[in-house]
Protein backbone atom coordinates (compact mmCIF):
# COMPACT_ATOMS: atom_id res chain seq x y z
CA UNK A 1 0.00 0.00 0.00
CA UNK A 2 0.96 3.50 -0.48
CA UNK A 3 2.09 5.33 2.94
CA UNK A 4 0.18 8.54 3.12
CA UNK A 5 2.99 10.04 4.87
CA UNK A 6 4.83 9.49 1.38
CA UNK A 7 2.69 11.60 0.17
CA UNK A 8 2.77 14.47 2.85
CA UNK A 9 5.91 14.86 2.09
CA UNK A 10 6.18 14.40 -1.55
CA UNK A 11 8.61 16.63 -3.41
CA UNK A 12 8.59 16.99 -7.05
CA UNK A 13 11.46 15.41 -8.16
CA UNK A 14 10.92 12.72 -5.70
CA UNK A 15 10.16 8.89 -6.27
CA UNK A 16 6.91 6.84 -4.36
CA UNK A 17 8.00 3.33 -4.65
CA UNK A 18 5.39 0.79 -5.41
CA UNK A 19 5.44 -2.05 -2.89
CA UNK A 20 5.68 -5.16 -4.99
CA UNK A 21 3.32 -7.38 -2.83
CA UNK A 22 0.47 -5.02 -4.27
CA UNK A 23 1.28 -5.68 -8.01
CA UNK A 24 1.64 -9.60 -7.77
CA UNK A 25 -0.49 -11.44 -10.08
CA UNK A 26 -2.25 -14.26 -7.75
CA UNK A 27 -1.49 -17.64 -8.43
CA UNK A 28 -4.25 -19.14 -10.40
CA UNK A 29 -5.56 -22.22 -8.44
CA UNK A 30 -7.40 -25.25 -9.91
CA UNK A 31 -10.35 -27.15 -9.22
CA UNK A 32 -9.47 -30.69 -7.37
CA UNK A 33 -9.79 -33.74 -9.31
CA UNK A 34 -11.36 -36.29 -6.79
CA UNK A 35 -14.24 -35.36 -4.07
CA UNK A 36 -16.75 -34.05 -5.66
CA UNK A 37 -20.08 -34.71 -4.99
CA UNK A 38 -22.76 -34.71 -7.84
CA UNK A 39 -26.17 -32.69 -7.28
CA UNK A 40 -27.85 -32.64 -10.29
CA UNK A 41 -28.28 -34.13 -14.14
CA UNK A 42 -30.34 -32.54 -16.87
CA UNK A 43 -31.08 -34.57 -19.62
CA UNK A 44 -31.21 -31.51 -22.57
CA UNK A 45 -32.75 -33.51 -24.92
CA UNK A 46 -35.88 -34.64 -22.27
CA UNK A 47 -38.52 -33.01 -24.26
CA UNK A 48 -37.55 -35.23 -27.67
CA UNK A 49 -36.60 -31.79 -29.77
CA UNK A 50 -33.42 -30.77 -31.32
CA UNK A 51 -31.28 -29.22 -28.58
CA UNK A 52 -27.87 -27.70 -28.74
CA UNK A 53 -25.24 -30.02 -26.59
CA UNK A 54 -23.34 -28.97 -23.71
CA UNK A 55 -19.66 -29.09 -22.94
CA UNK A 56 -17.22 -30.39 -20.31
CA UNK A 57 -15.71 -27.80 -18.48
CA UNK A 58 -13.19 -30.14 -17.34
CA UNK A 59 -12.28 -32.14 -20.96
CA UNK A 60 -14.31 -29.95 -23.39
CA UNK A 61 -16.00 -33.00 -24.71
CA UNK A 62 -18.78 -30.79 -26.47
CA UNK A 63 -21.91 -33.44 -27.74
CA UNK A 64 -23.05 -33.82 -24.04
CA UNK A 65 -26.89 -34.70 -24.30
CA UNK A 66 -26.75 -34.61 -20.38
CA UNK A 67 -24.88 -32.45 -18.00
CA UNK A 68 -23.99 -33.41 -14.54
CA UNK A 69 -23.45 -30.32 -11.93
CA UNK A 70 -20.46 -31.38 -9.44
CA UNK A 71 -20.30 -29.56 -6.42
CA UNK A 72 -16.90 -29.66 -4.02
CA UNK A 73 -16.71 -28.64 -0.29
CA UNK A 74 -13.01 -26.75 -0.95
CA UNK A 75 -13.67 -25.31 -4.31
CA UNK A 76 -16.22 -22.27 -4.38
CA UNK A 77 -18.15 -22.68 -7.58
CA UNK A 78 -19.89 -25.92 -9.19
CA UNK A 79 -18.41 -27.93 -12.23
CA UNK A 80 -20.71 -28.84 -15.09
CA UNK A 81 -19.32 -31.91 -17.01
CA UNK A 82 -20.36 -35.11 -19.15
CA UNK A 83 -20.76 -38.69 -17.64
CA UNK A 84 -17.01 -39.88 -17.58
CA UNK A 85 -15.63 -36.95 -15.84
CA UNK A 86 -18.64 -36.97 -13.73
CA UNK A 87 -17.96 -40.36 -12.71
CA UNK A 88 -14.19 -40.35 -12.15
CA UNK A 89 -14.35 -37.05 -10.04
CA UNK A 90 -17.34 -38.38 -7.82
CA UNK A 91 -16.01 -41.44 -6.52
CA UNK A 92 -18.48 -44.14 -6.21
CA UNK A 93 -21.13 -42.17 -8.56
CA UNK A 94 -22.71 -44.04 -11.42
CA UNK A 95 -23.23 -41.13 -14.18
CA UNK A 96 -23.78 -43.78 -16.63
CA UNK A 97 -27.00 -45.36 -14.73
CA UNK A 98 -28.52 -41.84 -13.79
CA UNK A 99 -27.87 -40.89 -17.28
CA UNK A 100 -30.05 -44.89 -18.70
CA UNK A 101 -32.91 -43.75 -16.09
CA UNK A 102 -33.49 -40.12 -17.34
CA UNK A 103 -33.48 -41.86 -20.84
CA UNK A 104 -36.00 -43.61 -19.72
CA UNK A 105 -38.02 -41.50 -18.21
CA UNK A 106 -37.69 -39.13 -21.15
CA UNK A 107 -39.18 -42.18 -23.53
CA UNK A 108 -42.11 -42.58 -21.16
CA UNK A 109 -42.64 -38.82 -20.96
CA UNK A 110 -42.99 -39.19 -24.61
CA UNK A 111 -45.57 -41.30 -24.67
CA UNK A 112 -47.52 -39.46 -21.80
CA UNK A 113 -50.10 -37.95 -24.16
CA UNK A 114 -50.68 -41.14 -25.91
CA UNK A 115 -51.95 -43.10 -23.21
CA UNK A 116 -55.34 -44.05 -22.51
CA UNK A 117 -57.00 -41.01 -20.65
CA UNK A 118 -60.52 -41.85 -20.15
CA UNK A 119 -63.60 -39.11 -19.95
CA UNK A 120 -65.03 -38.40 -16.00
CA UNK A 121 -68.83 -37.96 -16.08
CA UNK A 122 -67.83 -34.15 -16.05
CA UNK A 123 -66.11 -34.52 -19.57
CA UNK A 124 -62.51 -33.96 -17.54
CA UNK A 125 -59.77 -36.19 -19.04
CA UNK A 126 -58.13 -38.62 -16.56
CA UNK A 127 -56.32 -41.79 -15.40
CA UNK A 128 -56.21 -44.31 -12.78
CA UNK A 129 -52.91 -44.89 -12.15
CA UNK A 130 -51.11 -47.28 -9.09
CA UNK A 131 -53.80 -46.26 -6.59
CA UNK A 132 -54.26 -42.66 -7.80
CA UNK A 133 -56.69 -41.01 -9.58
CA UNK A 134 -54.75 -38.04 -12.26
CA UNK A 135 -56.36 -35.92 -14.58
CA UNK A 136 -56.76 -32.40 -16.08
CA UNK A 137 -60.12 -29.74 -15.84
CA UNK A 138 -60.89 -26.23 -17.23
CA UNK A 139 -59.67 -24.07 -14.32
CA UNK A 140 -63.44 -22.10 -13.54
CA UNK A 141 -61.56 -19.02 -12.25
CA UNK A 142 -59.57 -18.73 -15.52
CA UNK A 143 -61.27 -19.15 -18.53
CA UNK A 144 -59.53 -21.21 -21.48
CA UNK A 145 -56.95 -22.66 -19.14
CA UNK A 146 -56.02 -25.84 -17.25
CA UNK A 147 -54.84 -27.46 -13.86
CA UNK A 148 -54.39 -30.89 -12.85
CA UNK A 149 -55.27 -32.80 -10.01
CA UNK A 150 -54.42 -36.43 -8.27
CA UNK A 151 -56.62 -37.99 -5.73
CA UNK A 152 -56.24 -40.88 -3.62
CA UNK A 153 -58.52 -41.78 -0.52
CA UNK A 154 -58.13 -38.34 1.26
CA UNK A 155 -55.17 -37.09 -0.39
CA UNK A 156 -56.10 -34.60 -2.91
CA UNK A 157 -53.56 -31.75 -4.70
CA UNK A 158 -54.13 -29.51 -7.60
CA UNK A 159 -51.46 -28.28 -9.65
CA UNK A 160 -49.78 -24.98 -9.83
CA UNK A 161 -51.91 -23.78 -12.85
CA UNK A 162 -53.35 -21.90 -14.46
CA UNK A 163 -51.98 -23.80 -18.13
CA UNK A 164 -52.30 -23.03 -21.34
CA UNK A 165 -53.80 -25.89 -22.44
CA UNK A 166 -54.79 -29.30 -21.30
CA UNK A 167 -51.87 -31.32 -22.99
CA UNK A 168 -49.76 -28.28 -21.02
CA UNK A 169 -51.28 -29.15 -18.18
CA UNK A 170 -50.94 -33.28 -18.58
CA UNK A 171 -47.03 -32.68 -19.20
CA UNK A 172 -46.54 -30.56 -16.02
CA UNK A 173 -48.52 -33.43 -14.20
CA UNK A 174 -46.23 -36.17 -15.30
CA UNK A 175 -43.40 -33.96 -14.34
CA UNK A 176 -44.72 -33.24 -10.37
CA UNK A 177 -44.94 -37.48 -10.97
CA UNK A 178 -41.95 -38.08 -11.83
CA UNK A 179 -40.02 -35.40 -10.08
CA UNK A 180 -37.88 -36.96 -7.19
CA UNK A 181 -39.82 -37.45 -3.70
CA UNK A 182 -43.12 -36.72 -5.49
CA UNK A 183 -45.70 -39.62 -4.00
CA UNK A 184 -47.15 -41.44 -7.04
CA UNK A 185 -44.74 -42.76 -9.63
CA UNK A 186 -45.69 -42.48 -13.01
ZN1 LIG B 1 -15.41 -34.51 -19.46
Amino acid sequence: MFDLQDWINYQPGSQIVVPEASIAVPVERQPPDLGWTCIDVEDLGADGSDYIPGVCEKCGNDVLRFLHTLEHPDWPEQMVVGCICASRMCEGYDGRGRETELKNLAIRRSRWLTRNWRESRKGNEFLNLKGYNLGVFPDSRHPGKWNWWIIKGNYKRYGDGPYPSSDYAKMRLFDYLTKPASTPSA
